[in-house]
């Protein structure tokens, strides 16, 4: 059972400060749609409501090979299972991206094969 996030979300759009707590209980709870419509009125505020800005980005997959098992997570794979893939370094830092007009660029991917690599470049 997730706690009400209502007297969070109030405390938000009163301009007040959240503590910690208030953001684990954020983080934790399954409500994004109000968490969402809370942003938006928040920004809507602070911003000119006709001007919407984003940036492109793009997510670098390394590995589908992953040991934590997130319930939500359709991406992951087990260790072994047959359509595992691990990306090399050189392989995902060839160049290929240079020419994307993306502005932003985020490397996710599996955790136990992400500390794996990590230890591995470390040695390099
Ligand atoms: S890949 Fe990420 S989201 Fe998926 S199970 Fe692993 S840690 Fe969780």
């Amino acid at each position: 059972m997730h706690p009400d996030i209502q007297p969070i979300l109030d405390k938000a759009l009163a301009g007040e400060r959240l503590s910690s707590d208030d953001c684990t209980a954020l983080l934790e709870s399954p409500d994004f749609v109000r968490i969402g419509l809370a942003a938006d009125e928040i920004r809507q505020r602070q911003n000119d409501p006709s001007i919407v800005t984003y940036i492109i980005d793009r997510n670098i997959n390394y590995t589908n090979v992953c040991n934590v098992v997130c319930t939500f997570c359709a991406f992951y794979r087990r260790p072994g299972a047959p359509d595992t893939y691990v990306r090399s370094f050189e392989e995902i830092c060839d160049g290929k991206w240079d020419h994307l007009p993306e502005q932003a660029f985020m490397y996710v991917g599996g955790i136990e094969e992400a500390a794996e690599q990590a230890a591995a470049m470390a040695k390099a």
